[in-house]
């Protein structure tokens, strides 16, 4: 059976390179959106150096395979664009006590109406408030 990562990149018409399938070989495995730094972490020692990992994360991004799921204290969250529909991706929600974020894969939201002028791009939705775990703590 053909490995996730590379089933995308064909899909993609990528060609495979190690960088490719190392991050998202990373970002199959992981349940939130994650910063540069924590994939090269999780890829390990075999990391390709920072520039790589930069360039080939923006190119993933150009092909669609990979979105930038929000922004936070400047710094992008990388996941892959598998659980988004074609305008909108799944909101995320950040718990303020455990700072913990989490996919909410399941939810949807009705699309903003913009301004005249304005064209659409994509809806990302970032939600703060309480996780259900914190909750049951208090
Ligand atoms: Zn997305
Ligand atoms: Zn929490
Ligand atoms: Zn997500």
């Amino acid at each position: 059976m053909k490995n996730k990562a590379v089933q995308l990149l064909e899909s993609a018409n990528l060609r495979q390179t190690s960088p490719r399938l190392a991050i998202l070989n990373v970002l199959l495995k992981t349940k939130a959106p994650l910063t540069r730094e924590q994939i090269a972490e999780k890829i390990g020692a075999n990391a390709p150096n920072k520039t790589t990992i930069y360039r080939t994360l923006t190119h993933l991004v150009e092909k669609n395979l990979v979105h930038q799921a929000y922004l936070e204290e400047r710094t992008w969250h990388f996941e892959l664009a598998h659980n988004c529909g074609k305008h909108q991706c799944h909101p995320h929600f950040t718990c303020t006590v455990c700072l913990q974020t989490q996919c909410l894969t399941n939810a949807a939201a009705p699309m903003v109406q913009l301004p005249k002028g304005f064209q659409l791009h994509r809806q990302q939705i970032h939600i703060e408030g309480i996780c259900p775990d914190c909750q049951n703590k208090s």
